[in-house]
């Protein structure tokens, strides 16, 4: 008789020599079935806690294209040359060494009734439970003149990696007395404080290496995270150098055009040297291909993060619309362990702590000025409510800046190693 998927899977039959990652994974002698879709914030820190608290009951997958994650954060600290790319590169050695079966491939479609998911290079994987933590993408169209063709002449450098490099290569190759132009993103967007952080960091970078040059911020928004603080840091530090221009006037009526490098705002075209387009976001596409979004972004329960889609499906980290936390990689890995704890208890019977999550958002504006703002959240049956919150004041000590600043390299340190092991 010659076995056919189905039926290998039913008889748990042996492995054979050079197995596909799909047949890897259903030579998985019956143990209940999780898959990972995206290995960042939070689809790594899930995989992570799911594989070592189930202490080899669940079999855990995880589907992540690259083979070396770098991070966002501190991707800004990499622009104003407080760290290098290296620095930011994390790889998936220690989660395969925990027990996660680590598949470098492209989730490319979901089939909800036959629970499994559609790989790129051939085959589909099962699953009884699904985690989607895909990140964002860029709204079609959200910025006139910009699309990702464009993105080599004005980079987003809002996912890791190579994009970033290529902004601060264009910075760097900025001539004298040149201008660096940021279109910021409209509401609700990855790490909201993360362009006004960028905008210090280029600022840092240009007055030691090219003081005339001048930075503008066209904004469709009319206030930002920390705006007091980082307001109050570009004047002590960076005097003169940025100019914010907020939805009052104009910021949000913007067009670019790439091949003449030139920027729009208000009616008014400016010929820029650089161009950092931050485009509206949205769920990562898989989100959407899985049906689970509501356009934009996957509404999820508080209680566990499971979609209200298909409870069988769990959304993570920016791609979730969940309430009140920030889309940040703290908040993903918050998330993704109350995630993890609820999978587990689904599929194994174990104890499941009640949710309560936490984020802190650190953001540094020179040399050891940091800032940061965060809270505490619970799950009620509408989302994820803010409990208490804080945020660094204006005219706090150089003492205290520096030790903020410090802390958030200690934060740095501890969530990767919880998330990459
Ligand atoms: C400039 C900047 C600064 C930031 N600073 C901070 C900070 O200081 N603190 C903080 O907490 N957060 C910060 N963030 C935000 C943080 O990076 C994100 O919120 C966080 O990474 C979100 O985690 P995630 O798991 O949702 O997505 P990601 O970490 O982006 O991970 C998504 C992963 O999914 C993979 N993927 C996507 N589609 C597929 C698919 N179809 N199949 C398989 N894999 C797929 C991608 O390759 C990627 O590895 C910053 C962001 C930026 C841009």
């Amino acid at each position: 008789m010659t076995l056919n998927r189905r039926a290998f899977i039913g008889t748990g039959a042996a492995a054979t020599a050079a197995l596909s990652a799909p047949d890897v994974f259903a030579a998985g002698h019956g143990k209940p079935r999780v898959v990972v879709v995206g290995g960042g914030a939070g689809g790594a820190t899930a995989a992570r806690y799911i594989a070592k608290d189930s202490k080899g009951e669940i079999d855990v997958m995880l589907i992540e294209p690259t083979r070396m994650y770098y991070t966002c954060f501190f991707s800004n600290l990499y622009l104003g040359g407080f760290k290098e790319m290296g620095d930011l590169g994390h790889s998936y050695g220690g989660l395969a060494a925990g027990g996660v079966n680590v598949v470098h491939d492209w989730a490319v479609g979901v089939d909800r009734d036959a629970r499994t998911v559609a790989l790129a290079g051939g085959g589909s994987v099962p699953y009884d439970k699904l985690i989607l933590s895909p990140g964002i993408d860029f709204v079609d169209g959200a910025v006139e003149g910009w699309d990702v063709a464009a993105q080599n002449a004005m980079p987003h450098a809002y996912k890791g990696g190579s994009q970033t490099e290529l902004l601060k290569a264009q910075i760097m190759a900025m001539p004298e007395g040149g201008t660096f132009a940021m279109v910021a993103p409209p509401n609700p967007y990855r790490c909201p404080p993360g362009p006004y952080e960028r905008v210090s960091m280029v600022a840092h970078y240009l007055k030691a290496n090219n003081p005339t040059a001048k930075i503008i911020v066209a904004d469709p928004k009319g206030k930002f995270s920390k705006q007091a603080l980082f307001q109050e840091g570009w004047g002590d530090h960076y005097s003169g150098m940025i100019d914010w221009i907020g939805e009052e006037f104009g910021g949000g009526n913007v067009s670019v055009d790439p091949a003449a490098m030139t920027l729009t705002i208000d009616g008014e075209e400016t010929k820029v040297d650089v161009c950092n387009v931050i485009p509206a976001m949205k769920a990562g596409r898989i989100a959407e291909m899985a049906g689970v979004t509501d356009g934009n972004w996957a509404p999820v329960n508080a209680i566990d993060m499971s979609s209200k889609a298909d409870p069988d499906i769990y959304v993570l980290g920016d791609s979730a619309e969940q309430g009140d936390m920030p889309k940040s990689g703290f908040s993903a890995n918050s998330q993704a362990k109350v995630c993890a704890n609820a999978v587990r208890g689904a599929l194994t019977g174990s104890s499941v702590f009640p949710a309560r999550y936490s984020n802190t958002c650190w953001s540094l504006i020179d040399t050891d000025d940091g800032v940061k703002v965060g809270a505490t959240y619970e799950a009620t049956d509408e989302k994820i409510a803010q409990v208490d919150g804080f945020i660094s004041e204006t005219g706090e000590s150089a003492e205290l800046r520096k030790a903020t600043y410090e802390e958030s390299e200690g934060w740095y340190a501890g969530i990767t190693a919880d998330m990459f092991g």
